[in-house]
């Protein structure tokens, strides 16, 4: 990198002058004035260098830069740049079917959208129009959007301002037992407690009332909750008994994050309908959808689909998802962040937990983690209060600023660090952020009982 600080001061300015950016008091942000980026790395226009273990918001799959990924687009800019969503496209036929290839079951049909939340969106209209029910269940501890629907389906307090017309959605608790809703002390506990709570919520709620119940397969910004063993699929019996459509979010967890091209593939579980977005192409051009079961699929047949947009299954977002797909299966990238899970990020972080009193658990997959940080490990009480801004949330701040210093760029949520690396990471790399994350914990360490 070579610095430029007035270039990034006029990058600066302009933001400040003119963006309004998400989720944030504008009074009170100042974001970093980003120069470039490659591989697993950005850097600023001062010329520091930060290794993202964030993947920006979980979505740069293959890192940045892929020259394939780069090319292909460049290629299909100059072949096709845009059409119209109503016509067979190379780029978007071959998508499609490089998607449904590696999609569970019969999830063969795909419904293109322009990110997450809207895939979430037509999903839940899909599973409505499929049933002729009203009212959708879904998990707090979860993230599905900022769209209309889609926060109001989130159990997390971005969703609170949003929650004037919630139009059917009914929130559940779904497992999680280092914090368990059900007072469980054991995996088998949590995962029998709470699919008896969902069977309870749906008897209050009337299951013949209920179109489809959403889940993220592992909750991503939630927290990277793994579900015990037979949990998706008690759902999975509990919505084919009742004719709730299942859904699947995997707009953070699928294409290779979990090590496996879909987390679903980790439980041997099939939705009815399977969202995506984030890792399809890695985030070069937007690109989400929904992946359609052959019983959904069959529903708009003969009756018009009411739902499209002016974008679905735009050229240059699917010809980025081919080269990516693509690249990831010739490049042995899925495995690899398998293999990284297991050999590199699993193991160091369990040693940091052991060193770090900050560090109440640790889980995750592949390259998909959380470190669950506490102020007292003994009663699990979060670093940080649920939720807390200004000086009650210094410890994460503090520890966010130490990683930022080292060169780390952190995913924070809450009282929450993800390690969330590109999936293509290489093993010295991510060792050089493993190593800041220890520096980092050191920081968090300070605002512990012990
Ligand atoms: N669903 C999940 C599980 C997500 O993690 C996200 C984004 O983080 C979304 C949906 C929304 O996706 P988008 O921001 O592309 O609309």
């Amino acid at each position: 990198p070579v610095p430029d600080p007035d270039a990034g001061r006029a990058v600066h300015a302009a933001d400040r002058a003119h963006v309004f950016h998400s989720w944030s008091a504008q009074g009170q942000i100042d974001p970093l004035a980003v120069a470039g980026a490659e591989g697993s790395y950005f850097w600023d226009y001062e010329g520091k260098r930060y290794l993202d273990f964030a993947s920006g918001l979980v979505f740069t799959n293959i890192g940045y830069q892929h020259p394939k990924v780069v090319a292909a687009i460049q290629e299909q800019a100059a072949k096709m740049s845009t059409f119209a969503p109503a016509f067979a496209v190379e780029a978007r036929s071959e998508a499609a079917r490089l998607i449904a290839e590696r999609t569970p079951g019969d999830l063969d049909k795909i419904f293109f959208t322009n990110g997450g939340a809207d895939a979430v969106e037509h999903a839940v209209r899909m599973a409505r129009l499929h049933t002729g029910r009203p009212k959708v269940l879904s998990a707090y501890r979860s993230y599905h959007g900022g769209t209309q629907q889609a926060i109001n389906l989130t159990g997390d307090p971005r969703r609170w301002a949003s929650d004037t017309g919630t139009a059917g959605v009914v929130h559940f608790h779904a497992p999680h037992l280092y914090r368990s809703p059900f007072y469980a002390t054991t995996e088998e506990q949590e995962c029998e407690r709470a699919l008896a709570h969902l069977e309870q919520t749906l008897a209050y709620e009337g299951p013949q009332t209920i179109a489809a119940v959403i889940l993220e397969t592992i909750p991503g910004t939630a927290g990277i909750m793994m579900p015990p063993p037979g949990y998706l699929a008690g759902v999975r019996e509990i919505c084919d008994r009742h004719g709730i459509v299942f859904v699947l979010d995997e707009v953070m967890a699928g294409f290779g994050r979990t090590g496996t091209w879909f987390a679903a593939d980790l439980f041997d579980v099939v939705p009815d309908l399977m969202t995506f977005a984030k890792g399809v192409n890695s985030g070069y051009v937007p690109l989400g959808g929904v992946a359609i079961s052959a019983k959904i699929a069959a529903t708009f047949d003969q009756r018009p689909y009411p739902g499209g947009l002016t974008y679905s299954g735009h050229p240059l977002a699917c010809a980025a998802a081919v080269a990516t797909i693509e690249t990831m299966a010739e490049e042995g990238i899925v495995e690899h962040a398998a293999h990284l899970g297991e050999t590199v990020i699993g193991p160091a972080l369990r040693e940091l937990a052991e060193r770090h009193p900050s560090v109440g658990e640790v889980r995750g997959t592949g390259a998909f983690w959380a470190l669950d940080l506490v102020r007292d490990r003994e009663t699990r009480e979060p670093l940080v209060p649920y939720n807390a801004t200004g000086p009650a949330n210094a410890p994460m701040a503090d520890f966010a600023a130490t990683a930022k210093r080292a060169g780390l760029w952190p995913f924070v949520n809450m009282n929450r660090t993800h390690v969330v690396p590109p999936c293509n990471i290489g093993e010295a790399d991510l060792k050089e952020g493993l190593s800041a994350l220890d520096q980092a914990l050191t920081a968090a360490d300070a605002h512990t009982v012990t």
